[in-house]
């Protein structure tokens, strides 16, 4: 199962990003493209978390739509699954641009009183 060493890496940059503190919340962008499991994934977290930093906190994922181009006029587009037409020219041929990310976005920390 890929998602723990993903996630192994997505909980690194969380606790680094927090610098040593606490972390309440992670989130994260997965596209639909990525092979990930947004499940799995949660699981993942779930089994590495306990012990490090971010120990009992809230993971969001965020689900992106895949993006294109299109060649024809040059619109950048995202469309649902399944339906690749340009909606500015109704050219079918749209090049892929995204989609495969898996990236951590922010973090959330404890404010300090
Ligand atoms: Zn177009």
């Amino acid at each position: 199962m890929h998602e723990l060493s993903l996630m192994t890496n997505l909980l690194d940059d969380a606790v680094s990003a927090a610098n040593g503190g606490p972390v309440c919340a992670l989130r994260v962008r997965v596209g639909p493209l990525s092979g990930v499991v947004v499940e799995a994934l949660r699981f993942a977290f779930e089994a590495l978390a306990p012990g490090t930093a971010a120990e009992g906190a809230r993971l969001d994922i965020e689900e992106t739509a895949p993006s294109f181009h299109c060649p024809r006029c040059g619109a950048d587009y995202s469309t649902p699954v399944g339906s690749y037409e340009c909606p500015s020219c109704g050219s079918p041929g749209g090049e892929l641009r995204g989609g495969h990310e898996l990236e951590l976005i922010s973090i959330e920390v404890p404010d300090h009183v």
